[in-house]
């Protein structure tokens, strides 16, 4: 089995983490494998056996190359600074740089135990694997920047939660694994020339273009703002909540990562909190842009022995400067308008205010709206049934709009349907697959999977997942302990 890895994470030194093998899954079984995501780090399932294949996504075999690695973070968790994590449960298994120049991690989620376990043991269960593999492949194809799933594999080895689940194993490819938090980390226990060090590690491979600035920590800390303005931005358009926001589950390259108990908002209600754990709702969904600029000020804060005094500030008008354009431009294109009018917020916040009044289903919402017709009125809309009269002075706003700038429908239906999925990945739906994938059938993840790879796409064989959630569906409690 040849995997040409290029460890350059490793060659940083001891400093920044463990290096151990990981503890295997006993008689494996594979539950799924994603091929697209091979095909990142230049592979198709043609490159091994399937036994081979199977070993290393399980931790059995591993490629000549590969230096297994667990890496060292600190972070803020709900505020409160826990001094040392890193990782417990996951090991970076090597990195692979693929032929289009990009570096890929490849990390491997519950492969036991490791120094920053802590109480914990090291194992990750099927739920959480499928749900991480699930949401970050559907977000991906919403185009929202996201880690990678490449496969799962499951086992007979029992493991203790709520109530006894199976040991299992996600292979995750992401661009970077450097979290907030790893900078806190050397930050704090004043490692400053490892802060340093990870700070040039993290230009060189992931901003290159800061390199040229005048103080390149300044310019890092910059960049890594826009990004997460960008994502929060993405997330509150698509009505994403990550759930448990922590400075170690934040990305330095801006990409949605660590899924926990996260959720697709279904009916609109901005106090919406995914995470039951999360009893003061610092997480809820319309608290992420502000608790996304904390997150910065957090990084601000651990990079201040580099940067300059002017840093933070200009990282907070750059924050909020972005994500409001961001924001606006997603929700604008939502309601398929393209020709920027100063009454387009209002419209978008009113309408937001209407889903929420009426506990309207939002993507379905949109979706809806871009098959309106400008002769129509709000009772067009089979979603709205029984409260289209609450919606038609909108709709008289709305068509007034479209008018004003002489929208076509056709073109406005198209560009609508590129932006308002069709397909989401509610609670309900990733539930129901991994029940059956409990009792050892994966023909529905793999069904789901396949679905939300196309979540703009009509679909006709699949209509059903397009529905709003059944009222038993709304509201399972997702357990945070995976
Ligand atoms: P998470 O909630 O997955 O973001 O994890 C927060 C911290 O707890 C990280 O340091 C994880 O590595 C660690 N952790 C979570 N679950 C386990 C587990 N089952 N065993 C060991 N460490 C864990
Ligand atoms: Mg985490």
């Amino acid at each position: 089995m040849t995997i040409k890895f290029n460890n350059l994470y490793a060659s940083l030194g001891e400093a920044f983490y463990a290096s151990l093998d990981p503890d295997p899954l006993p008689n494996p079984q594979s539950v799924i494998l994603n091929e697209d995501a091979l095909g990142l780090i230049d592979l198709t399932i043609n490159s091994f056996s399937d036994e081979d294949l199977r070993d290393f996504l399980s931790g059995s075999l591993m490629p000549k190359g590969s230096e297994p690695l667990a890496m060292v973070y600190s972070g803020h968790q709900f505020g409160g600074y826990s001094p040392r994590l890193g990782d417990g449960r996951g090991l970076l298994m090597g990195q692979v740089r693929n032929k289009t120049g990009e570096l890929w991690d490849l990390h491997l989620k519950g492969s036991g135990k490791t120094p920053f376990s802590r109480m914990g043991d090291g194992r990750a269960v099927l739920r959480s694997c499928i749900r991480e593999y699930l949401a970050s492949e559907a977000l991906f194809a919403l185009g929202i920047a996201t880690t990678r799933a490449l496969s799962i594999v499951t086992s007979d080895e029992p493991v203790r939660r709520e109530t006894i689940e199976n040991a299992s194993m996600l292979m995750r490819l992401s661009r970077s694994h450097i979290r907030f938090g790893s900078f806190e980390y050397f930050s704090y226990t004043e490692q400053h020339n490892e802060l340093r060090q990870l700070c040039d590690y993290t230009i060189l491979n992931h901003f290159p273009q800061c390199s040229e600035q005048d103080n390149p920590y300044d310019a890092l800390l910059l960049a890594a703002t826009e990004k997460t303005a960008l994502l929060i931005a993405h997330w509150q358009a698509f009505g994403f909540a990550h759930g448990v926001m922590n400075t170690d589950n934040m990305s330095i390259i801006g990409q949605t990562f660590d899924y926990g108990p996260y959720g697709f908002m279904e009916s609109y209600d901005p106090y919406y909190i995914c995470n039951h754990s999360d009893d003061q709702g610092r997480y809820a969904f319309c608290q992420q842009p502000n608790i996304g600029y904390w997150n910065c000020q957090a990084l601000a804060q651990a990079l201040s022995p580099l940067i300059s005094k002017e840093g933070p500030e200009k990282m907070r008008a750059l924050y909020q400067e972005t994500y409001n354009q961001c924001y606006h431009g997603l929700m604008v294109r939502k309601l398929g308008l393209t020709k920027p009018h100063p009454s387009d917020k209002q419209l978008y916040e009113d309408l937001l205010d209407l889903l929420e009044g009426n506990k309207i289903d939002y993507s379905n919402f949109f979706r809806a709206l871009s098959h309106y017709k400008i002769s129509e009125d709000a009772s067009s809309l089979t979603n709205l049934q029984s409260c289209a009269n609450s919606f038609n002075p909108w709709f008289m706003r709305y068509k007034e709009r479209l008018i004003s700038e002489k929208s076509c429908q056709e073109t406005r239906h198209k560009n609508m349907c590129a932006i308002n999925p069709k397909y989401i990945l509610r609670n309900y739906l990733a539930q129901r697959a991994i029940q059956q994938a409990e009792m050892g059938d994966y023909q529905e993840l793999t069904r789901l999977f396949m679905v939300l790879k196309n979540p703009y796409a009509e679909q006709p064989d699949h209509q059903a997942y397009a529905a709003d959630t059944p009222p038993w569906g709304q509201n399972l409690q997702i357990s945070c302990s995976s």
